[in-house]
């Protein structure tokens, strides 16, 4: 791995949030009236924000860091991140990692704060564990770590480490082939994933014949749109990842196309997709047009590369730094929350009115 994978995954994961976003929940009909195609950001004007699935990737990129490769310091200061991050008001939050994130603050141990759910929390920050993890065995470890966390479903589970394999995959250049993939992850997951693996086998012969992920979607029964449940909204990422493994922009808007959950699963896809093409195969123009505040891309820029040093060394030490920049600006978040609150709002409202 080197610093433009782990920089493209958190980056890619963000593009794909912040494009996805405006999107999110709307029929494809309504979508194609009330925004048009997803060419540009189309929140705010021509700019675009991340929601929680970036800053989830960004909390698992900087639990990575604190944890120097121990599961346990991982997971403890992951559980941390989210309790913060509850307590800013995120504007979305999916119902299981709410639930949990209480739970923790009720005092529950990180093992067992999880509530029995199969949504897609656990995937939206996968990516970045396979494009810092490159032992499988301990892949498949802190995927569990950070799956149980929110979701103890183990469908869950499995979805999340199928997206951070494809991460692991999606690194190694000369690999452009779904077969050696499916059969690592069958080798990996075994017969209880049966369900999620005929699934992603027939995403990836779709993605050959050439069909488009609106296509795919519809033929797993989400016509109206890609569902929260994990073992659709990964599906639907992979596809577009199969499809389009080397072009960021296309496989964001086969996503979008698809409408139902699009923030998520377009940062699910464009997290791997980002890994194997980095900073330079992400539209200029889309991050260029991110107004995201203290969580800049330069941020995160620097938060992936503090990762590869951590990934290099297996040290957690030099991380501080980096964490203290960040909090003394801890204090505009909120501000970024009530802003971003707004937004959102805007848009709930936005949508009461025609075109219908
Ligand atoms: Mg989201």
């Amino acid at each position: 791995m080197s610093e433009s994978n782990i920089t493209g995954c958190i980056l890619g994961t963000a593009m794909g949030d912040a494009i996805g976003l405006p999107y999110e929940g709307l029929s494809r009909r309504r979508a194609a009236k009330l925004l048009g195609p997803p060419t540009h950001h189309r929140l705010f004007f021509g700019r675009g924000m991340v929601s929680d699935d970036t800053e989830h990737t960004c909390f698992t990129a900087q639990a990575l860091i604190a944890s120097g490769g121990d599961v346990e310091l991982f997971r403890k200061d992951l559980a941390w991140r989210l309790r913060w991050w509850l307590l800013g008001l995120p504007a979305g939050i999916g119902l299981a990692t709410l639930k949990s994130i209480v739970r923790l603050w009720l005092g529950f141990n990180p093992r067992n704060s999880g509530v029995f759910s199969a949504g897609n929390g656990p995937a939206m920050r996968a990516a970045i564990l396979g494009a810092a993890i490159s032992d499988r065995p301990q892949l498949r470890s802190f995927v569990r770590a950070s799956s149980r966390l929110t979701h103890t479903d183990p469908k869950a589970e499995y979805g999340a480490f199928a997206v951070a394999l494809a991460a692991q995959f999606a690194q190694q250049q000369s690999s452009n082939s779904s077969t050696a993939y499916l059969a690592e992850l069958e080798a990996c997951l075994g017969h209880e994933a049966q369900e999620l693996i005929e699934l992603l086998h027939q995403a990836a012969a779709s993605a050959q014949a050439g069909e488009t992920s609106l296509t795919f979607a519809q033929s797993i029964g989400q016509a109206k749109g890609v569902s929260g449940y994990i073992y659709r909204s990964v599906p639907v990422a992979l596809h577009a990842c199969f499809r389009y493994p080397n072009d960021y922009a296309a496989a964001i808007k086969a996503i979008v196309e698809c409408g139902g959950d699009t923030d998520s699963v377009a940062a699910i896809a464009g997290g791997i997709i980002g890994c194997r093409v980095g900073k330079a195969g992400i539209p200029e123009i889309w991050l260029d047009n991110l107004i995201e505040w203290p969580r800049s891309i330069p941020w995160m820029e620097q938060l992936a590369e503090q990762l590869q040093v951590t990934t290099e060394t297996g040290k957690s030490s030099s991380h501080r730094g980096r964490d203290r920049t960040f909090q003394s600006h801890i204090w505009a978040l909120p501000f970024r929350n009530i802003f971003f609150l707004f937004i959102v709002l805007f848009h709930g409202f936005r949508r009461l009115l025609p075109p219908y």
